[in-house]
């Protein structure tokens, strides 16, 4: 069936419009869509050309001749580009097709305007003559009811006329006979246009409509012919499977499997055949150590105390490493002897892994042999460096380790300076306990030993502990200062390299005499016993009587010295403290050794014979001066307050003077005796320095009693004692209350950074509270030295004296 007799109606003709109108748009969406296809393989062309491009931006130097890999790839990447170049082409061909669409979409628009006004044309003279026969007709009816009328006026006027004649008569039969004819007339014509449209009308069906329907359906066959060819050529051009993919990707295999592992490398072995290499050479850089001469050595190993720990776990981790090499090793044999498998699975792949099983045991045993051989060779290297460390820490031998820091630098003064003995002649005697000979030093840190020895051959012993285990220690000036520890042999014996002795004194003694030098490598020969200082007393001169207080390193005791009987106060330093803080403690009395002034607690020694080391005091017999006010509140006077305040600034006069900041002046920190006078005590913070800049954090800072400068920059002067001189005097006068209370330390220290500043306590005399005031400026520069303090309070007494 086709359009000519099924498409007659109106709504087919309409409905095959707006098909035409569908398949244009059908039409520009695919020319669209192509025209991208067409984009999108022009850029996966230009991507590919890239990628070819970077493919082959490979190393052309002489190293890859020969190479079949490096060849291939090339072939490969040469592949690549001709794709892509098959590509591009591809697309502009793709292009081409999408001017083929646009020119048929041209066409059809032209054939359907062509349709529409062919059908219009046929139809118009149907619609035209159909007008006509219809306006015919009416004509006809109006002529017909003219010509009834007008006849009827006739028959009337005939019938009436006695002798049918008549000018009226007349005139009716004129207009009667007129519109006779125009009736018949009107007649004809009607019959006439109905003849001619039944005529048209048959045409326009038979042969008209028909006829241009069918001109019609070839042509909208002819564009479907014409459009598939189009969709064809699209897609052949964007066949993947097309011969010339095919090809290149034929060619791209092959270049592949020229790929030969057993000759890749001839032409690279020939070419670079050499006989075996020379070794390497590593040699120390001796200029490293040309401005630090003995200390350390070239290619050898430095130990001392600053490293012997660090080398002990060093040989230790090594040690294990050569052991576990040595297991990894054993069980790699046994694998390869049939036991199990190694447990760690590096070594061993399973075949069933690889699509080449004997390929694959084959690399399985040649990575197993060559894993072997690296786990051999970490053996070894790990074995060398144990045997060296091992090696180093054997020969310091009996020589305690030497210090690692240069102790000529120290700057510090020293106990020697008030020492009285350093020439005495002095006999060594064996029949003593070795704590009483006089260059026993007992546990003397061994930072104030290199004090005491100058001059080469000046020796002392003393004791140690080192893993909570005590040992002997001799320790000569020869060469900067070396330290031995006495050996002790099986059968109780004490030696160094030479002979044993039953005492250690008889050791030393043979050392002595015999100017044997301790060990050959040192030569260290002694000549001159050091002994103790005066400061050094023995522990066995001091008996604890009652405990008065708690120090921050033990207990504070009141003591009777034997020797002379005199009442003292012993500060004791807990045994369980590390070094370290042993060392911080011995720092108090290494100051206040120095110091002489009433106002000043006095050192009388310190103890360090032996466990626990302590420092002798005078005793002051009030004890504490904060204690001391809360106590005595009520019965204070005015007078003693101030009194007090004199006495401490006298104390801190004299301090300033040495260049000595006490950094915590607090009433906690005085002492006070039974005459009232006070003494500066404490001396645990404190630097013999003009300023003093803390940088390792500031945790235990008492802070309501520390000047905003040193809180804020960690800088102090005697301006900060200053400072806390003033908290000092708030709490003499407060009789022992806490400052700033009620506030925490961040919260008064905000406070004060804004200007507050404590209240007067209640009858606090007017001069001494704007001496406070002073004291507390926040310019530190501001506030008065000690010397005005101490002169502004000495008036103000003597005034107040002077009025009773
Ligand atoms: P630390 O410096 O270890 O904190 P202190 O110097 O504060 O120790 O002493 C703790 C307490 O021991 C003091 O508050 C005081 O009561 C008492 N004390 C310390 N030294 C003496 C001394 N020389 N005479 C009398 N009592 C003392």
């Amino acid at each position: 069936m086709g359009f000519s007799s099924a498409l007659q109606s109106r709504a087919a003709h309409e409905a095959l419009i707006v098909r035409q109108d569908a398949e244009l748009r059908l039409m520009e969406t695919m020319k669209r869509s192509i025209q991208m296809k067409a984009k999108c393989d022009k850029e996966y062309a230009i991507s590919l050309t890239a990628v070819a491009q970077q493919g082959l931006k490979i190393d052309r130097a002489d190293e890859m001749q020969g190479s079949l890999i490096s060849k291939s790839w090339r072939s490969y990447m040469d592949e690549l580009d001709h794709q892509a170049k098959q590509f591009k082409f591809n697309a502009e061909q793709l292009e081409v097709v999408c001017d083929k669409f646009t020119h048929l979409s041209q066409d059809k628009r032209k054939a359907r305007k062509a349709y529409q006004e062919e059908h219009a044309k046929i139809a118009a003279r149907l619609n035209h003559l159909t007008d006509e026969v219809v306006r015919k007709k009416s004509e006809y009816q109006k002529h017909l009811e003219g010509y009834k009328a007008l006849r009827t006026r006739f028959e009337e006027n005939y019938i009436k006329a006695p002798s049918r004649s008549g000018r009226k008569l007349d005139d009716v039969r004129d207009k009667y006979q007129k519109a006779c004819r125009k009736l018949h007339l009107t007649h004809n014509e009607y019959v006439l246009s109905i003849t001619e449209a039944i005529e048209v009308e048959k045409d326009f069906r038979n042969v008209l409509l028909p006829g241009l329907l069918e001109h019609q359906q070839s042509v909208q066959e002819s564009f479907i012919l014409l459009w598939r060819n189009i969709l064809q050529e699209a897609a052949q051009y964007g066949d993947l499977t097309a011969d010339k993919y095919k090809e290149i990707q034929k060619r791209i295999d092959t270049v592949i499997g020229n790929i030969n592992p057993t000759e890749e490398y001839g032409e690279f072995t020939e070419k670079y055949k050499t006989s075996p290499t020379t070794p390497l050479l590593f040699q120390f850089d001796e200029t490293l150590i040309q401005d630090i001469p003995g200390k350390l050595q070239s290619s050898t190993l430095t130990v001392d105390n600053l490293t012997v720990d660090w080398l002990r776990n060093r040989l230790q981790e090594l040690e294990g490493a050569v052991r576990d090499c040595q297991e990894k090793q054993l069980k790699m044999i046994e694998h390869v002897n049939g036991g199990s498998p190694v447990a760690n699975g590096s070594i061993i792949s399973n075949g069933s892994n690889t699509s080449n099983g004997i390929q694959s045991n084959k690399d399985s045993l040649c990575r197993q042999s060559k894993d072997l051989n690296a786990l051999r060779c970490q053996e070894k290297q790990k074995q060398k460096l144990v045997d060296m460390i091992k090696c180093a820490l054997n020969e310091v031998g009996c020589e305690e380790l030497p210090s690692g820091c240069d102790d000529d630098l120290t700057l510090e003064q020293n106990f020697i300076e008030n020492g009285y003995n350093n020439e005495q002649q002095i006999s060594l005697s064996t029949n003593r306990p070795l704590y009483e000979e006089e260059w026993f030093h007992g546990v003397l840190p061994r930072e104030e030993v290199v004090r005491l020895l100058n001059n080469d051959g000046d020796f002392l012993v003393r004791e140690t502990i080192r893993n909570e285990e005590s040992q002997i220690v001799l320790s000569v000036c020869w060469n900067g200062h070396k330290h031995f520890i006495v050996q002790t042999t099986g059968e109780g014996n004490f030696r160094f390299e030479g002979p044993p002795f039953a005492s250690i004194q008889e050791l030393i003694m043979h050392q002595y005499h015999s100017e044997l030098p301790v060990t050959v490598k040192s030569g260290a020969i002694l000549r001159r016993p050091v002994c103790r200082e005066r400061w050094e007393l023995s522990n066995d001169d001091v008996v604890l009587l009652e405990r008065i207080g708690r120090g921050n390193f033990g207990d504070v005791y009141k003591a009777k010295l034997k020797s002379t009987k005199l009442d003292v106060a012993v500060k004791t330093c807990r045994m369980t403290l590390p070094d370290e803080q042993k060392r911080k403690f011995l720092q108090e009395g290494r100051i206040l050794k120095q110091y002489d002034h009433p106002n000043i607690v006095k050192l009388i020694g310190i103890c360090v014979q032996k466990q626990p080391i302590m420092i002798v005091m005078e005793l002051v017999l009030g004890g504490s001066l904060l204690t001391y006010l809360r106590k005595n509140s009520n019965g204070l006077t005015t007078r003693q307050q101030m009194g007090m305040c004199r006495d401490a600034a006298a104390g801190m006069r004299y301090l300033e003077s040495k260049n000595c900041i006490h950094r915590d002046l607090a009433a906690r920190n005085c002492l006070v005796d039974l005459e009232h006078s006070v003494k500066i005590s404490d001396f645990g913070m404190s630097r013999e320095e003009e300023e003093y800049i803390v940088s390792d954090g500031m945790k235990q800072i008492p802070v309501k009693w520390t000047a905003p400068e040193a809180l804020n920059f960690g800088k102090y002067t005697s301006l900060c004692d200053v400072w806390s001189y003033g908290i000092l005097m708030w709490e003499i006068f407060s009789k022992g209350d806490t400052p700033y209370s009620g506030m925490t330390n961040s919260r008064a220290r905000e406070r004060i950074d804004t200007g507050y500043r404590m209240p007067t306590p209640k009858s606090t005399p007017e001069e001494m509270y704007r001496l406070m005031l002073q004291c507390w400026a926040a310019d530190a520069e501001s506030r008065p030295h000690f010397d005005e303090i101490y002169n502004v309070v000495d008036a103000l007494i003597l005034r107040l004296d002077n009025s009773h």
